[in-house]
C-alpha cells in the first residue's frame, strides 16, 4: 500500500533530503501520480509490485531542473532515494518495489541544478566561439563550492574561541564560501589573531555544522558524521568540530612527459597525484585531481601496455646491476637494524613536522623559509645515523619510519628550497613578502634533482612554460584585486585565440578546439576523436 504526499495543494514545507531551499523554491512540481485525493486515500499495491510515480516538474528560465522520488515505510526515519529520469514535455518518472505489508509514503523533490545549468550555458556560447573565460570561472567558482553549502542556508559557519563567526569579517560577500586558499589563509591570520582555541587537538577554530539538522547530516553528510564520531569521539548533530587547514594534496610529482614517462628514466611511468603531466597545471584550486587521475590512468595505462608490447623497450640491463641495487637497500636495512645509530626516527619525524606546519605553510616568508631549510638540512643529516629500539625484520613500524623518514625529508627539503626561491605568491604558495603573481618571472616549474646519495641540499632547476600553447592564458582569477604582473606573451595569445575563434565563426566546438590546441595526435589512437557531451550525443553527421 503507498501513499502519494506532495502536490501542489499539499506540499511538505521542510525538505527530506535538506536540498538548498533557494533552489527548490524555483521549481514548480505539478500533477504528481498515482494519487488519490490529494493523497487523503492511499493507492493500493502488493508486496513485490513496482510504484511506478510521475510528475510534472519545471523551473522558470532556461535552468535545468533534476528531481528525485523519496520513499519510505511509515514510521521509518530516513527515505529512501530514486533519482527521476525526464520523460520531456516537463515530465519525470521514477519507481520503487513495495517490499513489505503496510503503509508506505512517498514524495518528490526538485530543483534547479546549477551544474548542468551552467553546462548548457557553456556549451552554447562555445559552440557559438564565444569567449567563455569567465564562464570557466564560474564552473571552477561551482566545482570549489562542493562541500561547501552557502553560507547562512544550508552550509557550516566557522567559529572562533569566542564562538564568534569570524569569516564574513575578513570576506563579507564570499564568507566561508570564498576559495578553499582565500578560507584557510584567514583561518590561519585569526588563529594567529590568538582567535584560536586550545585543546585536546591542539589549536584549531571550530566548524558548527549544527544548524543543518540530524537529518542533512546523517544523511547528506554521512562521512562528516562518521569522521567525527569514530576519530575524534564528538557527534557533530549537537557539537561544534575542532577544524584547522591542513595539506591535502601534493602539487607536483615525478616529470613525465605526455605518455606519463619520465623524460630521464626510460621505463619509469607516473600518473595521478605522483605525477606531474601538465594536464591542468598543479594550482588545485578548482577540485580537479580525481577527474585528472582517472583520465591519466586511462591514457597512461594504455601507453605502459604500448611500451610493453614493444619488444625494443624490453629490459637489457646487466642483472649484476639490480643485484647491486638491492644489495644497497639490503645495506641500509641492516645499518638501521644493527642499532649502531642513536637517533629516533619517529622524533625526527615529528621535528619534520613542526618545522613544515610552522615555516612552510599557509603564510610564507623567506626569513622563516630559510630558517626551515637550515632545520630540515640538519634533521636529514641526522635521519642517517638512526637506530632502532626494536629490531625485528618484517612487520615493523619503527623500521618502516626509519626507512622513510629520509625520503620524507629529502621531499621536504624539495618543498621548502623551491618555496624559498620563488619570490612570487602563486596559488597555495603564498609568500608575506612577495605577495603579487608574476607571470613574467615565474611561470615556470620547479625541478627539484637529487644528484647524489651524499647531498643535503637539492639542486633547482626551472622549466618554462608556453603561454603560446594554452587554451586560456593565465589571467585574473574572477575575485580579490587584479594584482599580478602579466607574462609578456598573455596579449599576443589571447588575440590569435580571439582571431581562431572568429575564424570559426560558432563552428563546430572540436574543430575550433583542434585549432587552438592542435594535440590530438598525442593521444592514443583509440582515444582520439569527439568526446561525447551529455546534451551533445555524438551522431553519424557530426
Ligand atoms: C582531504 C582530501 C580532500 C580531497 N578533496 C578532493 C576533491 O574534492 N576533489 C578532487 O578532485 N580531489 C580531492 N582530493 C585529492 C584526491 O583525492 C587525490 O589527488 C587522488 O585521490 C589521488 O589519486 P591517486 O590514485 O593518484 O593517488 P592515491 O589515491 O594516493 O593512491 C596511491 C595508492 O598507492 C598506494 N601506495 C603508496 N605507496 C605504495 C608502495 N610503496 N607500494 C604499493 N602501493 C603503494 C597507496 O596506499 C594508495 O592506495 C582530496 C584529497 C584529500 C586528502
Amino acid at each position: 500500500m503507498a501513499k502519494r504526499t506532495n502536490n501542489p495543494a499539499c506540499r511538505k514545507k521542510k525538505s527530506p533530503s535538506g536540498l538548498d531551499p533557494a533552489l527548490q523554491r524555483r521549481v514548480v512540481i505539478e500533477h504528481v501520480r498515482p494519487q488519490v485525493d490529494c493523497g487523503r486515500f492511499p493507492i493500493k499495491r502488493v508486496v513485490g509490485e513496482r510504484v511506478v510515480v510521475r510528475a510534472d516538474v519545471f523551473a522558470d528560465g532556461h535552468d535545468v531542473v533534476a528531481a528525485v522520488l523519496l520513499y519510505r515505510k511509515s514510521g521509518d526515519d530516513s527515505w529512501r532515494e530514486a533519482p527521476m529520469t525526464a520523460l520531456g514535455n516537463d515530465e519525470w518518472t521514477a519507481s520503487f518495489t513495495v517490499e513489505d505489508l503496510g503503509r508506505y509514503e512517498y514524495t518528490v523533490e526538485g530543483w534547479v541544478d546549477r551544474f548542468a545549468s551552467w553546462r548548457v550555458e557553456l556549451s552554447k556560447k562555445a559552440a557559438a566561439g564565444q569567449v567563455v573565460a569567465s564562464e570557466l570561472l564560474e564552473g571552477a567558482a561551482l566545482v570549489d563550492g562542493v562541500g561547501h553549502p552557502r553560507a547562512g542556508e544550508i552550509g557550516g559557519l566557522l567559529r572562533d574561541v569566542d564562538g564568534h563567526r569570524f569569516m564574513p569579517d575578513y570576506e563579507p560577500e564570499k564568507k566561508e564560501l570564498a576559495s578553499r586558499d582565500v578560507v584557510s589563509r584567514r583561518m590561519e591570520e585569526h588563529i594567529g589573531k590568538g582567535k584560536g582555541v586550545a585543546s585536546r587537538f591542539g589549536t584549531h577554530l571550530w566548524i558548527d555544522i549544527t544548524l543543518l539538522g540530524e537529518h542533512h547530516i546523517k544523511h547528506n553528510l554521512r562521512e562528516v558524521y562518521e569522521i567525527c564520531h569514530y576519530f575524534l569521539g564528538i557527534d557533530p548533530v549537537t557539537e561544534w568540530v575542532p577544524v584547522r587547514p591542513a595539506q591535502h594534496y601534493t602539487m607536483g610529482g615525478v616529470r613525465t612527459n605526455h605518455t606519463g614517462e619520465s623524460p630521464t628514466l626510460k621505463g619509469l611511468f607516473s600518473a595521478g597525484e605522483a605525477a606531474c603531466w601538465d594536464m591542468h597545471g598543479f594550482n588545485r584550486l578548482g577540485g580537479n585531481s580525481v577527474a585528472e587521475t582517472v583520465v591519466a590512468g586511462m591514457i597512461v595505462g594504455e601507453y605502459i601496455a604500448d611500451f610493453c608490447d614493444n619488444s625494443a623497450n624490453d629490459l637489457k640491463i646487466s642483472t649484476g646491476l639490480i643485484q647491486e641495487s638491492l644489495r644497497q637497500e639490503q645495506a641500509k636495512i641492516d645499518r638501521l637494524l644493527s642499532g649502531a645509530g642513536t637517533e629516533d626516527a619517529a622524533a625526527l619525524m615529528t621535528q619534520m613536522q613542526e618545522v613544515m606546519t610552522a615555516k612552510v605553510g599557509i603564510f610564507r616568508t623567506g626569513k622563516a623559509v630559510g630558517e626551515a631549510m637550515t632545520e630540515l638540512e640538519q634533521l636529514l643529516v641526522r635521519s642517517r645515523n638512526i637506530g632502532l629500539r626494536y629490531k625485528a625484520r618484517g612487520a615493523n613500524p619503527e623500521l618502516v619510519t626509519a626507512y622513510r623518514v629520509q625520503k620524507m625529508l629529502k621531499l621536504a627539503l624539495c618543498v621548502a628550497c623551491g618555496a624559498y626561491a620563488r619570490t612570487e605568491s602563486r596559488g597555495a604558495h603564498f609568500r608575506e613578502d612577495f605577495p603579487r603573481r608574476d607571470d613574467a618571472q615565474w611561470l615556470k616549474r620547479t625541478l627539484a634533482i637529487w644528484k647524489s646519495e651524499t647531498d643535503t641540499l637539492p639542486s633547482l632547476g626551472y622549466e618554462p612554460l608556453d603561454v603560446m600553447k594554452m587554451e586560456l592564458p593565465p589571467g585574473w582569477r574572477g575575485y580579490g584585486a587584479k594584482d599580478y604582473i602579466e607574462h609578456p606573451d598573455t596579449p599576443r595569445r589571447s588575440a590569435e585565440l580571439e582571431a581562431l575563434k572568429k575564424q570559426s565563426n560558432g563552428g563546430d566546438r572540436v574543430r575550433l578546439q583542434a585549432m587552438m590546441m592542435p594535440y590530438e595526435s598525442l593521444l592514443p589512437e583509440r582515444f582520439r576523436g569527439r568526446n561525447e557531451q551529455i546534451d551533445e550525443p555524438i551522431t553519424e553527421n557530426l
